[in-house]
């Protein structure tokens, strides 16, 4: 759940200010690719946990009403559910993010929705959960043969077994500096052709093909609130590739995906449906 303080300034240490506006939005990473996979006409399966708390039950309420197959979504009694804590100001974000109930996706609690992965055109996963759960998961799908999209986002430190297992490998440009700690751009790509796949915002996204690097630009619009952009994207182009495109029109449905969403505030609520993207691509 997101808890979004609007406010002229932000404290410093010790120092309260008054703030204009408070909200609370479902957002998270896998959250929010679940919704926007969903309204691109995708069946979605969610696996996650929430806490036992009224945040869980809005989160789950809010998945079942975008059609989200919440089964594998089980509250962790006696905890809180994910939070970040976001305060706007100053034309700039602060955040943090408290995992919580997120943490108790592990390794064993995968385990238990072993058979709907294994049904699964595509799995999609991101890095708010821990490590060990990331490693299991990539193993699973590398064993029962499931294309595994990894959103390594947020960044952090990641074994080159997990890449490898990977059919794709998707950090914006500030994640990728991480990852490949200092290793040029162009050098990553070459290592990891047509697998890793770095968006750069209102450029596009680039990758290498085997022979050239490509860009694939994305779409001119007016800009509002690039919230959620890395989160459409990524779930626009894992509906595209378990539907079968070619890869370069599953980053070009992608891009126009991503493009839409960020023409309307929010996360989740700019998130275009299928028709939308059909329509301008
Ligand atoms: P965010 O954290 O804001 O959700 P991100 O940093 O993970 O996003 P970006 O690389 O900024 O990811 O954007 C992802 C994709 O969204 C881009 O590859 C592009 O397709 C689309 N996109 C982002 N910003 C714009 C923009 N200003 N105009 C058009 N498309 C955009």
């Amino acid at each position: 759940m997101d808890l979004v303080v609007t406010a002229a300034t932000r404290p410093g240490a010790g120092e309260t200010v008054l703030g204009e506006s408070f909200k609370t939005v479902p957002g998270g990473k896998g959250a929010n690719q679940a919704v926007a996979a969903a309204r691109l006409g995708a069946e979605v399966t969610m696996i996650g946990r929430v806490g036992d708390d009224h945040f869980g039950t809005t989160i789950l309420n809010n998945l079942k009403a975008n059609n989200i197959i919440t089964d594998y979504v089980e509250p962790v009694t006696g905890m809180e559910s994910g939070t970040a804590h976001i305060v706007l100001a100053e034309g700039d974000n602060s955040i943090v993010v408290v995992k919580s109930a997120n943490n108790e996706v592990t390794p064993a609690y995968i385990d238990k929705a072993l058979d709907v992965i294994r049904d699964s055109n595509i799995v999609l996963i991101q890095q708010e959960i821990p490590e060990e759960t990331v490693a299991h998961v990539s193993e699973i799908c590398a064993n029962l043969g499931v294309p595994l999209l990894l959103n390594p986002a947020p960044a952090r430190y990641i074994k080159d077994t997990i890449i490898a297992n990977a059919a794709y490998f998707t950090p914006n440009e500030h994640e990728a500096a991480i990852l490949f700690n200092g290793m040029p751009l162009s050098q990553a790509l070459r290592k990891y052709p047509n697998k890793l796949i770095v968006t750069e915002g209102s450029k596009g996204v680039r990758y290498y093909d085997g022979q050239q690097e490509v860009v694939v630009p994305t779409y001119k619009v007016e800009a509002v609130d690039t919230t959620g952009a890395g989160d459409t994207f990524n779930a626009a182009f894992a509906v595209a590739i378990a539907e079968g495109m070619a890869l370069q029109d599953s980053l070009k449905f992608a891009n126009r995906a991503a493009s839409l969403s960020v023409m309307k505030f929010g996360a989740q609520g700019g998130m275009p449906t299928r028709q939308e993207v059909e329509e301008n691509l």
